[in-house]
């Protein structure tokens, strides 16, 4: 109906040692990014149901033959039909038990010519567990356009709909599309009464594109004993004028934002001022919290860590935007970062634990909210900074010692095997594949490879990046934070890729103290090694020390380098130690299998060690004196 050509492929295979799977072939790349998350350009797709996982695993996933050709291809948000920058929407949540209604206004652009009908996605994180997708959907009853009435059509088990226009639009047509939706689609938590959530927080509402950004204005219909807790400000709560026993609340999201969500409880408010230490207004801190007869937590607790990680973060990543900051109870064993509420479960000891999950949860503010990640292979732009920036908390509200034990637990499961659905698998994690391929790294066969590699890894890789744009000599690492700032900058309220990250990164790079040392003028070489490839090389130092004539001494050695290839490059820290804490700081390079060196001192260390801080990913550093 809209005139793209050529048209979707879909072949299913049965009957031979494979069991059965299914190929699909979409040249405008919306069914692998609606239903498979997988939106690098990617237009073919080899996939097969697996019982174990309720889902559909990838086995292939691959371009078209024209894209290899011309060996570059866009993003599949390239092929987006809308724009969708404004949703009013009307919420009721009268009866959270038996269904999710919603009433919605979207307000949308049209992207190019010639448009008839427009795909949205919903409730496809609904799995096939229990029939959810079939059963628990959001179901379609009414789309209108400036009064008329829209046909539209929703498949028993499709994760969205189509709604078709009267007449073809245009490139630059501003549309409104009225829709009216429900579905049972709030799910109440086993352990505590009377919250309710959406069973998916990500796709309760009608979405176009991957994370496309609109504002927000909801209003929400509820029971008066209970709270609506969602992102944004809060800019009512009155009693309906028309039944007393219902309470209306109003939330506003004034900046375009990806993803939108809410809960209903019987929540209890805890609020405090953020007062930002760069001068900004102070903002509105809240946490929603249940009242001591449900469960006992300790808020003041929770309100101190939500306030000290916000201004932390503000303070290096540069100005939180959102009108409030605020987080809200929910019973399930992970956090999300929404935009402006982190929805969390009752985080209130007092361990390095809690500050790496809750610092990780703020952290996705910045990266993930106001920069959000472009598709499914820069998605370590967001977890794997999130959980590097946990570190950094931690080892601050902590101790050194914290981050250094958080660190090396990182280093130490990139060797560990992968789990599988039998238990444990054999290799190693960091084998499995590059960072680049985001989700697409987990598989029945290798389940934990997309947590430990995007967030561990990830996390790992940008700490790489902290030591090389900070000073080696004297560790002051303004520049990191610099560029960190500089790439918030440039891409708030849009989204990144990796190549974008890596530009960033390496404008800045080129101007650091390392890079002026080697003449590198970009870090090309750093992501194609550490982004784009899964080696995880080992190094050995080997020095001697002899003196000097006309006094000090020369340390010369080699640097090892094993099971990185003949091109690997990298700078690598220096420490020489000369008793009663005074130190030196240098750098030293290997590229490929051993690289000599020869540095010059003014009097003999009493020991030279490599890399001591773990800036480096390795799987095994060391030094020894011959
Ligand atoms: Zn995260």
């Amino acid at each position: 109906m809209n005139g793209e050509s050529p048209g979707v492929f879909i072949a299913e295979f049965d009957g031979g040692k494979r069991g059965r799977f299914g190929f699909v072939f979409d040249p405008q790349t919306r069914v692998p990014t609606d239903q498979f998350s997988i939106n690098g350009g990617e237009k073919g797709l080899i996939y097969k149901y697996t019982n174990s996982l309720y889902d559909n695993e990838v086995w292939l996933a691959f371009y078209g033959l024209e894209d290899y050709e011309k060996n570059i291809v866009s993003y599949s948000d390239v092929n987006d039909v809308v724009d969708i920058t404004h949703y009013e929407a009307e919420i009721d949540l009268t009866s959270p038990s038996k269904r999710l209604g919603l009433k919605a206004d979207i307000e949308m652009i049209v992207r190019s010519d010639g448009i008839a009908a427009i795909p949205f996605i919903i409730g496809e994180s609904l799995g096939t567990r229990d029939d959810d997708r079939k059963n628990k959907q959001m179901r379609i009853s009414r789309a209108v356009v400036d009064g008329v009435p829209l046909a539209f059509a929703q498949e028993e088990w499709e994760g969205g709909f189509t709604v078709f226009l009267p007449a073809k639009a245009k490139a630059g047509d501003k549309i409104t599309v009225e829709m009216e939706l429900e579905g049972d689609f709030l799910r109440q938590s086993q352990f505590v009464n009377h919250c309710h959530y959406p069973r998916s927080n990500t796709s309760w509402y009608p979405r176009h594109g991957y994370l496309d950004r609109s504002t927000y204005a909801l209003t929400f219909n509820h029971s008066k004993s209970r709270k609506v807790a969602a992102v944004g400000l809060r800019t009512s709560e009155e009693r309906d004028p028309e039944d007393d026993s219902v309470t209306i609340t109003k939330y506003e999201m004034r900046h375009p934002i990806s993803l939108a969500t809410f809960a209903l409880g019987p929540f209890e408010r805890h609020t405090e001022q953020i007062k930002w230490d760069t001068g900004e207004d102070p903002i509105t801190l809240e946490f929603n919290s249940l009242p001591g007869a449900y469960l006992a937590i300790k808020e003041s607790f929770i309100l101190a860590e939500l306030n000290n990680t916000v201004r932390y973060f503000h303070a290096l990543f540069g100005a939180y935007p959102y009108d409030t900051f605020s987080a809200t109870f929910h019973p399930y064993g992970f956090g999300q970062g929404f935009p402006s509420m982190l929805m969390m479960p009752p985080t209130d000891r007092d361990s390095k634990y809690t500050f790496a999950f809750v610092s990780h949860e703020t952290a996705h503010q910045w990266w993930g909210n106001i920069v959000a990640w472009r598709s499914y292979r820069d998605q370590w732009l967001s977890e794997g900074f999130a959980e590097y920036s946990g570190v950094l908390y931690t080892g601050l509200r902590r101790d050194q010692g914290a981050a250094k034990n958080m660190i090396e637990a990182m280093r130490g499961s990139m060797s560990a095997p992968p789990r599988t659905e039998l238990g444990l698998g054999k290799g190693r994690l960091t084998d499995v594949g590059p960072l680049i391929l985001g989700h697409r790294l987990a598989s029945s066969e290798t389940l934990d490879a997309y947590s430990v590699l995007v967030y561990e890894k990830g996390a790992l890789v940008l700490r790489m990046l902290h030591f090389l744009l900070s000073d080696p000599s004297t560790l002051d690492d303004k520049g990191f934070y610099d560029m960190m700032k500089d790439f918030v900058g440039r891409y708030r309220n849009k989204v990144a890729s990796t190549d974008d990250f890596r530009i960033v990164a390496g404008e800045h790079f080129a101007k650091s103290p390392i890079g002026r040392k080697f003449g590198l003028q970009n870090l090309d070489w750093f992501f194609s090694q550490w982004v784009y490839d899964s080696k995880l090389p080992s190094y050995k130092m080997e020095y001697t020390i002899e003196d000097r004539q006309g006094g000090g001494v020369v340390v010369k050695g080699t640097v090892f380098q094993e099971d990185a290839g003949e091109k690997w490059f990298m700078p690598l820290p220096l420490v020489f130690d000369f008793g009663g804490k005074q130190v030196a700081r240098g750098t030293v390079h290997a590229y490929g299998p051993s690289t000599p060196f020869s540095i010059d001192l003014p009097m003999k260390p009493k020991g030279v060690s490599l890399d001591p801080d773990k800036w480096i990913l390795s799987d095994k550093t060391s030094e020894s004196k011959k």
